[in-house]
């Protein structure tokens, strides 16, 4: 008989709470992945650098568990097939998990949790993936935050800083690792026997030094300056403990602990808000008339808007699945405020095409460029793109990175005119907010 840990968003051996309380249990420890079906039939590119990712940390998790005698059960199909699959293999007296807060992952988990309850199996999830969750930071009232410097705040005096570190305590499973179930080793499935193509690509590193968090706060708003972690494929996939990288931090960097904030914060919107998936957080939004013109966003998507930074931070994105921060916040107000763009074309293209795409923080960004949002942008703060481009990319270096042809006859003219499509923005929030 074993306990069955099941991974997804955490992918990783060391200081895990879900495997930690599994190994620690009765029963000794079978680890499961799944390629999940319903996610991988919605992937758009057979080619999207994601699997080859997963696929990569799935493999390297299971040769580290191999040198402990044990094996990964690694399936592919419909997660409800697959645990009657294994049910019938393994006599499972227990699933240990760590919670997902996203609307799929939870309907998931409901209908697992039942499918176990009736096989008396008992299913038992835990907190990994953020610090604080759910309900764990609530108004005095016992309302969710939706502003983020009060929830920033409680989140601070709840932590702690100063005396405990309870919250960002590691979870020594090395110590258990006698309790992994020992096999032979188990069969991995390929990329292209799921019908993806592997992709040749180095992912940025998993760890990050001192200095990059010392000097984080004068740096992180240059897109040329290498000023950020580069950790979010990580913290997307679980690659890096939360807790480890907030142990890392305290202390060093107030600014970065702020930017891990954001994405519990995040989080717990989602959780709490799961309506933000498709509609505007604040309602009054629902009557804006965006414009939605498809040969603007085409040129958006393809970096040929004429705007040196937007098109800078958009190939970025193509060629490379990662965008800097502020380039971000660029490109969706952009797309969101020129061009009147419905935020909801933006945040899918940046789904499609984000190594580290993450609903809530996805979501949360985009809601903010577009003054939807929770704590967003107001809607007459519209970026100006090239003031932008001075302060945070003043020697072009970004931009020639990105954009070769800049400076050329070969350079796309701007699809809209600064000041006439900064006006019509305000126009159309404007007209909103007077109804
Ligand atoms: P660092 O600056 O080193 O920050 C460290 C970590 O803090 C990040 O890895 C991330 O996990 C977290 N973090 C930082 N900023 C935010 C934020 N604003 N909200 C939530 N978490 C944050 N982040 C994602 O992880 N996935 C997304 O899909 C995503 N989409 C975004 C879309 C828009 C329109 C905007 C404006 C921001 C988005 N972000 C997203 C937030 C942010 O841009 C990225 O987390 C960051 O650029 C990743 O690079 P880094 O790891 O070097 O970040």
């Amino acid at each position: 008989s074993v306990s069955v840990f099941w991974f997804r968003r955490d992918l990783r051996l060391e200081d895990n709470a879900g495997l930690y309380h599994a190994l620690k249990g009765e029963h000794p420890v079978l680890p499961l992945f799944i390629f999940d079906k319903e996610i991988l039939d919605n992937l758009e590119d057979k080619d999207d650098k994601r699997l080859t990712f997963i696929h990569q940390e799935v493999e390297r998790i299971k040769a580290k568990l191999e040198k402990e005698g044990s094996s990964l059960l690694v399936k592919y199909g419909k997660p409800a097939d697959v645990w009657a699959e294994v049910l019938n293999e393994y006599d499972v007296k227990a699933v240990f998990t760590n919670r997902d807060y996203e609307p799929y992952a939870k309907e998931r988990d409901a209908t697992i949790g039942e499918y176990l309850s009736s096989e008396e199996i008992p299913f038992k999830t835990f907190k990994d993936q953020c610090i604080f969750e759910m309900d764990e930071v609530l108004k005095d009232d016992g309302d969710p935050y939706v502003v983020f410097t009060p929830y920033s705040r409680k989140w601070k005096e709840k932590l702690n800083v100063e005396k405990s570190d309870f919250y960002v305590k590691s979870y020594p499973v090395e110590k258990y690792a006698d309790n992994y179930f020992q096999t032979k080793p188990l069969s991995l499935i390929s990329l292209e026997d799921m019908g993806f193509e592997p992709v040749k690509m180095r992912f940025p590193s998993r760890t990050v030094d001192t200095e990059t968090l010392e000097e984080y706060k004068e740096n992180r708003d240059y897109p040329a300056v290498d000023g950020t972690s580069r950790l979010s494929i990580h913290l997307r996939f679980g690659t890096i403990s939360i807790r480890q990288l907030a142990r890392q931090t305290i202390g060093k960097s107030d600014t970065f602990l702020n930017e891990l904030i954001w994405r519990d914060f995040y989080m717990m919107i989602l959780h709490h808000f799961p309506k933000v998936v498709t509609e505007n957080f604040h309602s009054k939004y629902d009557a804006l008339n965006w414009r939605n013109n498809e040969k603007e966003f085409e040129a958006w998507c393809e970096g040929k808007t004429g705007y040196p930074i937007v098109d800078a931070g958009m190939r970025q994105l193509n060629e490379t699945g990662y965008m800097h921060n502020r380039v971000r916040m660029i490109t969706a107000s952009f797309l969101t405020k020129h061009l009147l763009i419905d935020w909801r074309w933006g945040e899918a293209y940046f789904a499609r095409k984000l190594l580290d795409y993450d609903l809530s923080a996805n979501n949360g960004g985009w809601q903010w460029a577009a003054s939807t949002g929770t704590d967003a942008q107001p809607y007459f703060r519209i970026f100006n793109p090239y003031s932008q481009q001075d302060k945070f990319d003043k020697q072009e270096a970004y931009i020639k990175k990105w954009v070769p042809e800049f400076g050329t006859g070969k350079y796309p003219e701007p699809i809209v005119e600064h000041k006439e499509a900064r006006q019509r923005a305000l126009d159309a929030f404007k007209s909103v907010m007077e109804n």
